[in-house]
């Protein structure tokens, strides 16, 4: 059934909690899904017997293998994405997180960006039955003087209980750069 394994997500983050960027959907409602904590377990928004991953399904919890594809998205993501609009206040957060097995993977999956053409191809996406944030890097006021974003960093830091960098990630993060 596989290992345990790290990978990369983004989300916005909204007065200091974490919500996945992507709404699942619900019936005909999309609902925003918000990660409360450090370990996040993923419940299917279609069948309530699921447990996720279901391979005929989209349930379970997404994530990149390569960091390099997810500081695409979130390159391309400073307008926004599915059914939350950035406004102020919003940050975008990039996470490296161990993922439960099992882990249902796709290669070269294109994921759209709101009602634009673009699209950031990932190069392997897992959806997995679990995960445990690591590590976080929440985007905007890397200025050490800038009391918003110290605040920000202290309030994430003691909520997901996981060290926390201003400043999105660099590629060397990916290869050990990570470690606490
Ligand atoms: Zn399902």
């Amino acid at each position: 059934m596989g290992t345990v394994m790290t990978g990369w997500r983004y989300w916005f983050m909204l007065d200091e909690w974490l919500y996945s960027p992507h709404p699942s959907n619900r019936g005909r409602r999309s609902e925003v899904v918000l990660w409360p904590r450090r370990d996040f377990r993923p419940s299917c928004p279609i069948h309530p017997n699921h447990v996720p991953p279901v391979d005929d399904c989209s349930c379970g919890v997404y994530f990149a293998t390569d960091l390099a594809d997810i500081l695409s998205m979130a390159t391309l993501i400073s307008g926004g994405v599915g059914g939350m609009q950035p406004r102020s206040g919003v940050r975008l957060v990039v996470g490296q997180l161990t993922f439960k097995p099992p882990i249902i993977f796709r290669r070269n999956v294109p994921l759209y960006v709101g009602r634009s053409d673009d699209a950031v191809a990932y190069k392997l996406e897992g959806r997995a039955a679990g995960a445990t944030i690591e590590k976080l890097w929440i985007s905007g006021g890397q200025e050490s003087h800038n009391w918003e974003s110290v605040r920000t960093k202290s309030t994430a830091k003691a909520r997901y209980r996981v060290p926390v960098v201003l400043g999105l990630p660099n590629l060397a993060a990916a290869s050990g750069g990570a470690s606490r």
